[in-house]
Formats: structure tokens, C-alpha cells, sequence
């Protein structure tokens, strides 16, 4: 069954070899600058403007509560543009948390995050793992669709943030897979690209929950050969959720 979905990931070689060197020279998508915070000119002096949902109280909100409060959000002006959020699915007991960027086009008609071509080999990519999809508990840095699939800005991500930060309290997942540089970046208050991210266990903030960083689904759709290396993330992360390593 893992042999099958390794062969739709265009893997068919990804014999778990223990000699396989992780190699981290890989090339990377150019990382952008981050986004000057949204600013606002008042008299002769520059206020930086990034409204953010109040997070003590989003700190208190159960999982009901906290998906009406995404629905409802206004924090940033992403909510302007939106049809519908985009909370998360899966299973809310799940060792996995998997964190991709932000919805796109079908995910915001659908309400569910990692659809297409993507979410294809997302899918693929869980259930070679031995998972079925609904094992895991699947989100996105970002509820609300950027327009025309741009980037994430850093108010954006900043407005959103305590969003993600309950989900993970409320998860409180073996591991948090972080999928694209967008996402490994957010989470891990970082500003390395993924070559220099992935390979490696990190911490969450403060809470001790591990976070491995690997190339996002679309990314491999561009560049199958990377494929092998997301497998290496994968077979770390399958280590840590056993009790393998740390
Ligand atoms: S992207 Fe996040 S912060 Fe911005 S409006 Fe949507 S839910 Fe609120």
C-alpha cells in the first residue's frame, strides 16, 4: 500500500536507505524581503498600523469558538476579499498537525485547506506515511485566501497568528510538520530558507512541541526530484511521533 502511494509521489526509487547522506544544498525559491507592515501617516509621525485579534482571549476559546471567531475575523484586510475562511480539518486529537501557507482559489470554495493538484499529493504524501487523511489535523498559517495567490504580507501573518497558536494549544500535536518556507518561517520565527530548515528538529515557541519543515506539495509538483528529500522530512517526523527521536 506505502509502495503505491510512494509511486504517485513519482517516488518509486524511495527505498528507505539508512546510508542516504540528508543533504541540504538544495536549491531553494528565492525568499522575498519581508512586507513593510501596513502604515499609516499621522501628522508628521509614521504609526505602524497591524490589527490583531485581542490573543488573551483567543487564548481562552474552545475549538467551536475559536472557528466562529476565525469566520468572523476582520483583523486584517484579507477578510475583505474572502468568500469564506478557511479553519482547518481533520482530527482534533491527532498526533500530526500539518501547517501549510494559506488557502487558494478551490480551498476557499471548499472551505478546506490543501485541495487540487496539491492536496493530491499532500494526501499522497500522508498516506505513505501509513496515515489516511483524516488521521491528521491540516491548517494553514493564513484563514483567508490572499489574492491571486500572492504571498502571505508579515501584517498579515502577525494579524493571524494567535489563530494558529490556539490551534496547536488546543492539538497539542506529537509533531507540527511545517510545509513551504512561508509556513516554516511563521512558525519557527525565522527568516532561513528551507534549505537550512529542513533536515532539522525544532521547538515551537516555548512549548516544546517539535516542528520539521519540509518543501510544500506544490513546490514538489515543480521540482520532483526534491521529492526524495521531502521523504527524509517525513521519515524524521514518523521518528519523533513513535518515540524515536527528539
Ligand atoms: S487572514 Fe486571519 S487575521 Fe486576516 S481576516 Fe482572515 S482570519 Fe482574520
Amino acid at each position: 500500500m506505502r509502495h503505491h502511494y510512494l509511486q504517485t509521489m513519482g517516488i518509486t526509487r524511495w527505498v528507505r536507505r539508512e546510508s542516504d547522506p540528508v543533504v541540504l544544498d538544495d536549491a531553494e525559491p528565492e525568499q522575498k524581503p519581508p512586507v513593510e507592515a501596513q502604515t499609516e501617516l499621522v501628522t508628521d509621525v509614521e504609526l505602524t498600523v497591524v490589527q490583531t485579534p485581542d490573543s488573551h482571549m483567543v487564548d481562552e476559546l474552545d475549538w467551536p469558538e475559536l472557528q466562529q471567531s476565525v469566520a468572523a475575523c476582520v483583523a486584517c484586510d484579507l477578510h475583505a476579499t474572502r468568500t469564506q475562511t478557511v479553519f482547518g480539518s481533520g482530527n482534533q486529537q491527532a498526533d500530526w498537525m500539518i501547517v501549510g501557507e494559506a488557502p487558494g482559489a478551490e480551498e476557499e470554495q471548499q472551505g478546506t485547506p490543501f485541495m487540487g493538484q496539491s492536496g493530491q499529493l499532500l494526501t499522497a504524501m500522508i498516506e505513505a506515511m501509513g496515515l489516511k487523511r483524516e488521521q491528521v489535523y491540516i491548517t494553514n498559517v493564513l484563514k483567508c485566501r490572499p489574492p491571486e495567490n500572492r504571498d502571505p504580507d508579515a501584517d498579515e501573518m502577525m494579524a493571524c497568528h494567535s489563530f494558529l497558536r490556539r490551534q496547536i494549544a488546543l492539538l497539542q500535536p506529537k509533531v507540527i510538520l511545517a510545509v513551504g518556507r512561508v509556513a516554516a518561517q511563521n512558525i519557527l520565527d525565522s527568516t532561513e530558507l528551507m534549505k537550512d530548515l529542513r533536515g532539522k528538529v525544532f521547538k515551537y515557541k516555548d512549548s516544546g512541541i517539535p516542528v520539521v519543515a519540509t518543501y510544500h506539495p506544490a513546490y514538489l509538483l515543480r521540482a520532483p526530484t526534491e521529492k526524495r528529500k521531502a521523504w527524509q522530512d517525513l521519515q524524521m517526523a514518523m521518528r519523533i511521533v513513535a518515540g524515536e527521536q527528539q
